[in-house]
């Protein structure tokens, strides 16, 4: 099972890609995961990705393409994969076309604009396991600290309001449009993206059938 998650930064694709490897054993691909990690590393991307992250501004197609196409290489992903936040512009999906990128399922996110810039406001992450919480949704054994492993945690910068606007703006214009493009193909699901995790979960579960 070859799947793209498409929709706003925020929409819950991160939650629902731990979900899915779960249930149907299939490695999941974050690029903005691979560059957190490319930043915090300091390697020669990470540095040139850093500011643009840091602004809400996307990362070369270029990079983005050649980071993904390595990525896939690894055995994990010989029976399927979770595309969580890529293809993120026209010219990466037809990126994707050209190297024979497979793609059986897109599921679109769909969710108002003003529900994930209140989503994203609260998001709190822990930079030690990765573990993201929300400070109005997930209430916390501790205030600010990790329930999993007990660091401290941190707002990511593109979490801050002048990058979640610009952040909104970048999907409007360069991410919607391949709704449009996956739809055209037959392969675009939508999924109502609002409510709980659980119920999210479930309206996957009957577009990807019974988990292995
Ligand atoms: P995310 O965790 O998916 O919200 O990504 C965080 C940031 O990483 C984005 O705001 C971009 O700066 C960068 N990024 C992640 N994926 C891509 C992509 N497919 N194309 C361009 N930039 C990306």
């Amino acid at each position: 099972m070859k799947l793209i998650l498409l929709g706003p930064p925020g929409a819950g694709k991160g939650t629902q890609a731990v979900y899915i490897t779960e249930a149907y054993q299939i490695p999941s691909i974050s690029t903005g995961e691979m560059l957190r990690a490319a930043v915090a590393a300091k390697t020669p991307l990470g540095k040139e990705a850093k500011t643009l992250m840091e602004k809400g501004d996307l990362v070369p197609d270029d990079l983005i393409l050649r980071m993904l196409s390595e990525r896939l290489l690894e055995s994990d992903c010989k029976n399927g994969y979770i595309l969580d936040g890529v293809p993120r512009t026209l010219v990466q999906a037809e990126g994707m076309d050209k190297l024979n990128i497979e793609v059986d399922k897109v599921l679109n996110f769909d969710i108002p604009l003003d529900e994930v810039v209140a989503r994203l406001s609260g998001r709190r992450v822990c930079p030690t396991c990765q573990a993201t919480y929300h400070v109005l949704f997930q209430p916390l054994k501790e205030e600010g600290i990790c329930d999993k492993c007990g660091s401290k945690l941190t707002t990511r910068k593109d979490d801050e309001p002048a990058s979640i606007e610009n952040r909104m703006e970048v999907y409007l214009a360069q991410t919607q449009p391949l709704i449009t493009y996956y739809k055209e193909k037959g392969k675009l699901f939508d999924i109502n993206a609002l409510g709980s995790k659980d119920e999210v979960e479930a309206r996957i579960q009957e577009i990807l059938g019974e988990p292995v």
